[in-house]
């Protein structure tokens, strides 16, 4: 993982100071690099187009701010959208429907409609969802999500591919299922696997890959013939110090090469959600409280588990620095605790930081994918706000929301109104 640059003992963020963004724009606030989540998609989108015809479907669960939808639109993104809300806003953004596939678990017959209706693809989960839709919508492509039985992914909540998970076309089954819906009547183009989130390495994709070829030849030996392969999501990126990217070219390279060896498939698709957008933000908070509370030492910022839950929900680690006292020598170990009522309210633990003040301004790392898209109002805090950076300029995308807004949508009964 690489660091950022200094300029008088601050860390510069797409060429602005982050104390100045944190003065303007006020704390807490997920901050983006325009350029640099470009340049992600153009890595992954390059990597693997030089091996055949790639196809990105950014996995917007991952981040669905408008603006940062509306980039990644312009570098000519498709969408994986996993409810008709994240489906809506992607068509906000301006992505065009056949553009989005849509792949839900567990989804009932209103989103089923709901989505066709909006005329997005989708990427069946189940028998049951198959005989439902048969019932709504058969004019639209599909294609189906298989249990691939290989699992990867960086905590045990995120791994979705193994055998008996709650997650796609149960291995045994799926030769009937893709029967099941040529008799139905389906245009049937695909075949999809997603073995989990943020594993580093890429030996579970291929495993994934020899299941989901195999089941490909199977398939036409059945006289169904499919268009593409989806390869799903999962890309690891680093978020210590000392780790080191994945090889996307060794991955693009391995993953394409058993396509093109054993089978006549020509598209690939993939769904990289963490990839495109983690390393392109960062999260400023502010140094609000200092305490030593003799066997440990904390740094209390205004940022909790209701800004960034991934360190309280998975244990995650994000690089934490001090970003007006950057590359300054450390001087003990500090956790960094929000302000949520709940000891496991934390962003990072034992971390060796300078001599911290009320007011530094502290960034956590790593902070674009599943960072405020998992915020929550926890402690009636409104969610934060959100800020672009492109060469040196700043712009809000998402306005600090009020209390009053948090109360918009409940109800008093007129015989407790006062
Ligand atoms: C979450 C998800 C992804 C994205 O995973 P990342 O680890 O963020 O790349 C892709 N496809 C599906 C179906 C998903 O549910």
């Amino acid at each position: 993982m690489k660091d950022y640059e200094a300029k008088d003992g601050t860390m510069i963020f797409a060429g602005l100071p982050v104390t100045e963004i944190a003065d303007e724009f006020g704390t807490p606030a997920y901050v983006t690099d325009e350029q640099r989540l470009r340049e992600n998609y153009r890595n992954v989108y390059s990597a693997f187009s030089k091996y055949m015809d790639t196809r990105i479907h950014y996995a917007c669960k991952a981040n669905t701010n408008l603006a940062i939808l509306s980039i990644l639109n312009q570098e000519g993104t498709g969408i994986d959208a996993v409810s008709v809300g994240e489906v809506m806003t992607c068509l906000k953004a301006g992505i065009p429907a056949d553009r989005i596939m849509y792949t839900g678990v567990n989804v009932s017959d209103a989103e089923l409609k709901a989505v066709t209706d909006m005329g997005v693809m989708i990427n069946v989960d189940s028998r049951s969802e198959l005989e439902r839709l048969a019932k709504i919508n058969k004019k639209l492509p599909i294609s189906f999500r298989i249990t691939p039985g290989v699992g990867s992914g960086h905590s045990d909540k995120v791994i979705t591919g193994k055998k008996g998970s709650k997650f796609g076309i149960p291995k045994n089954d799926v030769i009937k299922t893709y029967l099941r819906a040529k008799e139905l009547g389906f245009d049937i183009k695909g075949i999809h696997a997603h073995i989990g989130s943020g594993g580093q390495s890429v030996e579970p994709f291929m495993d994934m890959m020899d299941v989901l070829t195999d089941t490909v030849n199977e398939l036409k030996e059945n006289g169904i013939d499919l268009e593409f392969i989806d390869m799903g999501g999962g890309i690891g990126v680093p978020y210590k110090m000392n780790e080191d990217e994945m090889d996307l070219n060794e991955l693009a390279m391995n993953v394409t090469d058993i396509i093109t060896e054993n089978t006549d498939i020509e598209t690939i698709i993939l769904e990289p959600g963490r990839y495109i957008v983690c390393d392109s933000t960062v999260l400023l908070t502010r140094c609000v409280d200092v305490k030593d509370a003799g066997v440990k030492k904390y740094i209390g910022v205004d940022a909790g588990f209701n800004t960034l839950i991934r360190p309280a929900m998975y244990d995650s680690y994000h690089y934490v620095a001090i970003g007006n006292k950057f590359g300054k020598c450390s001087t003990a170990k500090y956790d960094v605790a929000g302000p949520i009522c709940e000891s496991g309210d934390f962003l990072a633990h034992d971390r060796a930081l300078p001599d911290p003040e009320e007011g530094d301004v502290v960034v956590i790392y790593n902070a674009g994918a599943y960072g405020f898209s998992m915020s929550s109002n926890y402690n009636s805090r409104p969610l934060c706000s959100e800020v672009l950076v492109n060469d040196g300029k700043a712009e809000l995308i998402r306005e600090r929301e009020t209390v009053e807004e948090q109360w918009k949508h409940q109800i008093v009964p007129e015989r407790l109104r006062q």
